[in-house]
């Protein structure tokens, strides 16, 4: 990385100063960094300085992996061997993330074997703003963004909420304001893909080397929004990709996608549907008025049911607290906490099978070491 050029390039993709810093014990070892575009049972697809490759996780990397979530996802940063004649990469680590998004849940099948210490699966990595988009037709729904920005501030990447097809409405000023009330602090944007209206305001969070990507469900306009950013770039991203992909990897698409104007969009089916989390603050910050509330109650422990002295049923008697964004965040809370044990449950048949199998091979162990003895 030493000419400018390649720099420029890797800067594009987002390589940053944090990344330079955990890259630093590898670079002796001739080992290059690369950003993962796509993902497919496995192998990756790699873009780095010398171009695009397919890639593979090496054996030590299967080792010492413990979990699923040590694998590299889209738009993780990984260290990697170079086969040039093969075209090929061997991924040898990846580098400390700095935001991710997962989901942690009952999976099954694609991985090698992990030792089946948690199931958590990355959906991407390294991102830096998310774009919650909300259609402003009949999608509009207060609770489901709020959902949203609970699910964002998890991943440690910064919310914005996309309020999109402004082009069907003429109280857009009332939906940003009732927007901004349950989402403090939180940048709100009213768009129209359609008519390209509002767009513009979006390239602030696309600088060079910034990654965003888009949660939201299914119709609310942001492959519309997605495709706009691309502009007439977008045929020519599937013409390279075409060019270059060799042999069985032919099919991977690219799901990490450098605009044309600067920035990098990040889009997975897997993000696009992600529901389930569990819970490592974001619902303490998207909801922190009501926190802050919780903190006033006389008990600690304060469940804001009947308790005396308690501050949240002081606010919602007196109107502080709206009673639907207070149910709200009771669902959500359960919600977490059933998948809490959910999860608890799950480790612990894991842990179970785990200690069994120990037990049976200590077994046959000590049987033939009891056999040998009476051999004797
Ligand atoms: P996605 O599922 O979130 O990717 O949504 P799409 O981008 O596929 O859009 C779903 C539908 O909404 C399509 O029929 C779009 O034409 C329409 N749509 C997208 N943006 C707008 C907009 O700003 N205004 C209006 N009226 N329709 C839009
Ligand atoms: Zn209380």
């Amino acid at each position: 990385m030493s000419n400018d050029n390649s720099n420029t390039s890797m800067i594009s993709l987002g390589w940053d100063q944090h990344f330079e810093k955990h890259f630093e014990p590898y670079s002796p070892d001739g080992l290059v960094p690369g950003r993962v575009e796509a993902e497919h049972r496995n192998l990756y697809r790699v873009v780095c300085e010398c171009g695009h490759f397919s890639a593979e996780v090496s054996g030590r990397f299967i080792n010492s992996a413990v979990s699923r979530g040590d694998y590299p996802a889209v738009g993780d940063w990984v260290v990697m061997n170079l086969l040039e004649k093969e075209q090929k990469g061997i991924i040898q680590a990846v580098l400390e993330r700095k935001s991710c998004f997962s989901r942690k849940a009952v999976l099954s099948g694609g991985m090698p074997d992990t030792g089946g210490k948690t199931a958590e699966q990355v959906l991407a990595a390294n991102i830096d703003t998310v774009f919650l988009v909300s259609g402003l037709d009949n999608n509009f729904n207060i609770r489901r963004i709020e959902r949203y920005v609970t699910v964002a501030y998890n991943s440690g990447a910064t919310p914005v909420i996309i309020l999109n097809k402004a082009d069907l409405r003429d109280d857009l000023d009332e939906c940003v304001s009732e927007v901004q009330e349950i989402a403090a602090g939180v940048d709100v944007l009213a768009v129209s893909a359609a008519s390209h209206a509002g767009l513009d305001a979006l390239q602030r969070y696309l600088a060079v080397g910034k990654t965003v990507a888009f949660l939201g469900s299914s119709g609310v306009g942001k492959s519309t929004i997605i495709n706009t950013l691309l502009g007439e770039q977008r045929l020519k991203t599937r013409e390279v990709s075409g060019e270059d992909s060799r042999g069985r990897h032919t099919t991977t698409h690219r799901e990490l996608i450098v605009l044309p104007g600067g920035g990098v969009v990040i889009d997975t089916p897997g993000m696009r549907e992600i529901s389930l989390w569990d819970d490592t603050g974001g619902l303490q910050k998207a909801f922190d008025d009501i926190e802050a509330f919780a903190r006033q109650c006389r008990f600690h422990d304060c469940t804001h049911e009947s308790e005396p002295g308690c501050a949240v049923q002081a606010a919602l008697a007196d109107g502080r607290l709206d009673a639907a964004r207070f149910g709200n965040y009771v669902k959500l809370q359960k919600e977490i906490s059933a998948f809490a044990i959910r999860k608890d449950k799950q480790l612990y048949r894991q842990t179970t099978r785990e200690r069994d199998k120990k037990h049976r091979r200590y077994f046959k162990e000590m049987q033939k070491v009891n056999k040998k003895f009476r051999e004797r």
